[in-house]
């Protein structure tokens, strides 16, 4: 039996800036719309979405008799200053996978247990688990928003079949009447209503992460070539933010 107490602390010494625990049963579709947004179409060429929703929506499909998820954060603070060259806050840092993976393999083994780990590798939607576990809330731009380190975290998780003695509480959606990451996007990519969510057709990082094909001449750059951060600069959570890497 897990501590929560216990895996917090060994997080912590691992060196992430925030954990929680959640119970490993299925997300609702009012914590991850996952369905209502690829029967929209609004998943456009990607295609690998379709596949395992499932999987996607219950890690006991993923990892057989799984009871827990601990999720991890990793701040990487907002854009550098002064940074001009059109690359996202996330992409001036090192490769987030290269971080990621050999943190949560270093607290798995600190814990002593087995447990499958998760950092945008397999069909497990880091964002909405971390959600699930008290971390923060996914805002209407689609990105989870923590109380400290704003938007601009990394995630994680080790899906394990290990009981916890606590699981923490999905923490409260405080985006309330704001529509700040709606009107600053260039290309009205992001819902105004109903569960966030954003139309990859219409979206910058979309064309300079996902796609090979190149940008349609109707979607405005915003002068980015890697990512884009202009949803996340115009969000009230994220102005007093520093940067932590
Ligand atoms: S990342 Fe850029 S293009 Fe995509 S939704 Fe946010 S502001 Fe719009
Ligand atoms: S800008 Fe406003 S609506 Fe968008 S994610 Fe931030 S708080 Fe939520």
């Amino acid at each position: 039996m897990l501590k929560s107490e216990e895996v917090k602390r060994m997080a912590a010494e691992v060196g992430f800036e925030a954990c929680g625990v959640a119970r490993a049963d299925a997300l609702t579709d009012d914590e991850y719309p996952l369905r209502e947004w690829i029967a929209k179409g609004w998943h456009a060429e990607l295609g690998y979405m379709e596949r395992n929703v499932d999987k996607r929506m219950d890690p006991r499909l993923l990892v057989p008799g799984a009871r827990t998820v601990i999720c991890v954060v990793s701040a990487y603070g907002p854009p550098e200053k002064g940074r001009d060259d059109g690359v996202a806050a996330y992409a001036q840092r090192r490769e987030y996978h290269e971080v990621i993976k050999p943190m949560l393999s270093a607290l798995r083994q600190k814990l002593a247990i087995d447990g499958k780990l998760c950092c945008d590798t397999v069909p497990v939607s880091d964002k909405h688990w971390a959600a699930r576990a008290g971390l923060g809330w996914i805002g209407r731009h689609t990105l989870l928003i923590t109380k400290q380190w704003g938007s601009w975290v990394n995630l994680g998780e080790i899906v394990t079949t290990e009981e916890c003695d606590k699981y923490d509480a999905p923490y409260e959606h405080r985006c309330g009447t704001c529509r700040k990451c709606v009107e600053a996007c260039p290309n009205h990519a992001i819902a105004a209503e109903g569960s966030p969510m954003i139309n990859v057709a219409r979206c910058i990082a979309y064309y300079t992460t996902h796609n090979p094909r190149p940008m349609p001449p109707d979607v405005d750059d915003g002068g980015y070539t890697l990512g884009c951060d202009i949803c996340q600069l115009s969000c009230p959570y994220n102005q007093k933010i520093k940067p932590s890497v």
